[in-house]
């Protein structure tokens, strides 16, 4: 869906002239605030809350992800969408790194990053880290388009796993919700 062509152009590159270093590492973040999620491409990977640290060894850049939804198979193509991001704009050779633990969860997704969401279109996850969704209470999500809480599930995997398919009985709108985990 997304290129990473379509990031490529915001992402500041001072084009190889020099080599990047520890100081650089402030800039790191800004480039991966241009690269997105390939299911959600409003939402970079900075406002999901998966780039864990970045940090600077043996004279390559070092970035910590923690993956989203496990087997979510976007995993793979976001950490080559990175690679790729931080290559261009001159850190040669990143290295990436799987933190598994602790797990991702849908409260470290940004402020900025809901807001996003919502203005996509897809309700962002409610509340905090519910595990409250897994013992079958019941959140009420909030409809994208009207705000109305008067919505139902429709079923629980929307156009990708990660989601679940909702309708507002208010507006009568299908809309994603992205799963609180
Ligand atoms: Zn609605």
């Amino acid at each position: 869906m997304v290129s990473s062509e379509q990031s490529a152009g915001l992402i500041a590159s001072d084009g190889g002239a020099r080599e990047a270093d520890e100081s650089d590492l402030p800039r790191a973040w800004q480039v991966l605030e241009q690269v997105m999620d390939p299911e959600v491409p409003v939402v970079s990977v900075v406002d999901l809350g998966i780039i864990r640290e970045i940090s600077w060894v043996d004279g390559h850049l070092r970035v910590a992800i923690t993956p989203t939804y496990s087997g979510c198979p976007a995993t793979e193509l976001i950490e080559s969408e990175i690679a790729k991001a931080l290559e261009r704009a001159g850190f040669r050779a990143p290295r990436l790194e799987r933190r598994l633990a602790p797990a991702w969860t849908t409260d470290w997704i940004s402020a900025q990053g809901r807001e996003r969401l919502r203005a996509f279109g897809i309700a962002p996850p409610a509340g905090s880290t519910s595990k409250r969704s897994l013992l079958g209470e019941k959140d009420a999500i909030c409809c994208p388009h009207c705000g109305s809480h008067d919505t139902e599930v429709v079923s629980q995997f929307g156009s990708t796993a990660c989601k679940a398919l909702y309708r507002c009985r208010a507006c009568l709108e299908p809309f994603d919700y992205f799963k609180c985990i």
